[in-house]
């Protein structure tokens, strides 16, 4: 018995029939979003693809092939065990970095498996130098994050100093990359953005010749200066709006349905949901739909997401239940209001950056948290050929 990967372990075996949500992603427009994000760079930059958190829920390993057919060759997620889960799937010359580097005692782990560490910390590199040093093969490649005013992780530009200031330690060769990180890159005129890119030039002048990686999905559509030799895109990649004060330059990737399980006519009014939060009157119309909290719809929509039946725009009303979602349908021509017709909870007409909106969230988070237990669709990309490592 092979073990499932990532993107499969929850996929409703029974198929469609069974399922009462269903998650389609479009692995095509994932591909054209990472080549939108890769022509605004200027010639010899290059776009890697993050893919942390299972591709921000959009399953990894369906998305790295997917990035690799369209040319991506560097590939960035957060943790080993994300790596390890990946690698496999890498193109030739393809490149996995993992951005919170080895926790102690995992360097030799990361070693032999070819995976290439963010080194964040000076404990971090002198541990990554003992680790060759042990190994006896020499240096691994890794990149070096320095922190220009994120205060996150990262080497402080006084630690970077020291280290540059005397031979490296045996077992440590230069970075394959200089890695920092924006903090506020997605608001246009923030005043940090351009502190962050002062002093990561200082950084980059103390390993002149070093590739740079900086910007991330909104660094990438704000000119050069904060983008680098290899930038980071990963919300973009997923249909998430980079630069949130303009229309969206990407594809919408994630399309959530819920299936209706029982539509009524309202007689009298009535309260809807947990904690009687509203009250409809008389003659409104209302169906309920498999989907609620535990799949990763925020329960703070409640009374304020919209879904899309038929074409028409229907909203939520009362509380997310931890399975279920009310909605007004009144508008929608009854016909259409059966079980099994589907409500679209979250497609291109309110995406998860708008229900996001409603939740007093962020896209990323609504995108990381949806699929737990519904079918997942996948539209397009390289066929899957393979379960895993
Ligand atoms: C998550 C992450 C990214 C990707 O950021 P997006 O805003 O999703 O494009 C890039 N770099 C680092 C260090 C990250 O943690």
């Amino acid at each position: 018995m092979e073990t499932p990967s990532p993107a499969s372990r929850l996929a409703v075996p029974a198929g469609l029939a069974a399922a009462t949500a269903v998650l389609t992603i479009d692995l095509d427009a994932i591909a054209g979003n990472w080549r939108a994000a890769a022509a605004c760079l200027p010639p010899g930059a290059r776009a890697a693809g993050v893919i942390k958190a299972d591709a921000y829920g959009c399953g990894a390993r369906r998305v790295l092939p997917a990035l690799a057919q369209a040319g991506c060759r560097d590939f960035f997620v957060a943790l080993i065990d994300e790596a390890l889960a990946v690698r496999d799937l890498l193109p030739p010359g393809g490149r996995l970095f993992v951005l919170s580097g080895p926790p102690p005692g995992a360097e030799a782990l990361m070693r032999e498996s070819g995976l290439i560490p963010v080194l964040n910390s000076l404990e971090q590199i002198h541990a990554w130098a003992r680790a060759a040093r042990e190994a006896g093969t020499g240096p691994a490649p890794a990149a070096w994050h320095v922190d220009t005013g994120m205060t996150r992780l990262g080497l402080d530009l006084g630690e970077l100093a020291d280290l540059m200031a005397a031979p490296l330690p045996e077992g440590l060769a230069l970075p394959v990359l200089l890695m920092s990180h924006l903090a506020c890159a997605d608001d246009p005129g923030h005043p940090l953005t351009d502190r962050q890119v002062e002093t990561f030039a200082r950084a980059h002048a103390l390993l002149p010749g070093v590739p740079t990686s900086l910007g991330a999905s909104s660094g990438i559509f704000r000119g050069p200066a904060t983008q680098g030799d290899l930038v980071r895109p990963g919300a973009l990649l997923y249909g998430l709006n980079p630069t949130p004060e303009k229309p969206s330059p990407v594809r919408p990737v994630v399309r959530l349905e819920a299936k209706i399980l029982q539509g009524r006519l309202l007689d009298a009014p009535h309260p809807v949901g947990y904690g009687a939060t509203v009250t409809l009157p008389a003659h409104r119309r209302l169906a309920t739909v498999g989907v609620g909290y535990a799949d990763g719809y925020p329960r703070a929509a409640g009374n304020r997401g919209l879904g899309v039946l038929a074409g028409t725009v229907v909203p939520v009303v009362g509380r997310i239940s931890m399975d279920l979602i009310t909605l007004d349908v009144t508008e929608v021509p009854p016909a259409q209001v059966h079980p099994g017709a589907l409500v679209e909870l979250l497609g291109p007409t309110f995406d998860a950056d708008a229900l996001a909106g409603c939740a007093g969230t962020i896209g990323y988070e609504i995108l990381t948290g949806l699929g737990r237990r519904c079918l997942r669709v996948y539209l397009g990309g390289p066929p899957d050929t393979q379960e895993g490592p």
